[in-house]
């Protein structure tokens, strides 16, 4: 398997992208930096598109990939919880700040959008993909992505602390999560549903608890004005945890 960082942050700027994982080139989890990641044919190459939440910075590109997948005259497959369905129905996709692609063209609409069930296993593209609630300001799922092959990913979206009971439904050899702010943010994160790095800890705690393991990890959704004292405090806890703790940025290639 392979996963490629597209945007790893909150904000954007011409050296920062909008949250969006890209999997073996066809299946994207969030697209907040996809068409401006991705060539015109690498775009036509994208299968489905996996979306945690409706927080702008995770779908601000799905008009922009409906409008050239419509004008390919092909269709994307989108899945998500109904909150982003209906966030998307009535906002970006309404007919005035951009076309109705989940309802048009007619009878063949651009996306093609599914509606998923938390906790329920589902076969999309080749792989097994279990969507899993976990703690922010919105609804949020995480998904797990299995490989025909064994490979395991488990990326939250945004969240908050208190996964425990999120661990308990997956085992990922790798684990991208979100680390937004530093310790200094802690109430911020706490209020809004974000961790910090000693907020990460705790929960990673948490995981070897009850899995008796700790995965890989990489770190995204930092705030880009504060990176740098993030990346300190995230380098104290890896080592305080003996574990690979990494922060992820635009292009990077992870490996399973
Ligand atoms: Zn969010
Ligand atoms: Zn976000």
């Amino acid at each position: 398997m392979n996963i490629q960082v597209l945007g790893a942050h909150n904000c954007e700027s011409q050296n920062s992208k909008f949250i969006s994982l890209l999997i073996d080139d066809t299946l994207a989890i969030d697209a907040g930096g996809l068409t401006s990641s991705l060539s015109f044919q690498a775009q036509q190459k994208l299968r489905a598109i996996l979306l945690t939440h409706q927080h702008y910075d995770h779908i601000r590109d799905v008009p922009a990939i409906a409008m050239n997948f419509f004008l390919q005259g092909t269709s994307i497959n989108i899945y998500s919880i109904l909150p982003v369905y209906d966030a998307l129905a009535t906002h970006l996709l309404d007919g005035k700040l951009y076309p109705k692609f989940l309802e048009q063209p007619q009878g063949n609409p651009t996306i093609k959008f599914t509606i998923i069930e938390p906790y329920k296993t589902e076969q999309i593209e080749g792989y097994s993909i279990l969507a899993v609630k976990v703690n922010h300001a919105v609804p949020v799922v995480g998904y797990q992505v299995t490989s025909s092959d064994g490979k395991i990913v488990f990326y939250t979206g945004d969240t908050g602390p208190g996964l425990a009971s999120c661990w308990e439904n997956v085992s990922p050899q790798l684990l991208i999560t979100e680390v937004t702010a530093p310790d200094r943010y802690e109430e911020f994160g706490r209020e809004s549903g974000h961790l910090t790095p000693s907020l990460l800890k705790q929960e990673l705690t948490a995981f070897q608890a009850v899995k008796g393991y700790l995965p890989q990890v990489v770190v995204v959704h930092m705030s880009p004005n504060l990176e740098k004292e993030i990346e300190a405090e995230i380098a104290v806890v890896a080592n305080d945890l003996n574990n690979s703790i990494t922060l992820a940025y635009e292009g990077m290639q992870l490996y399973l």
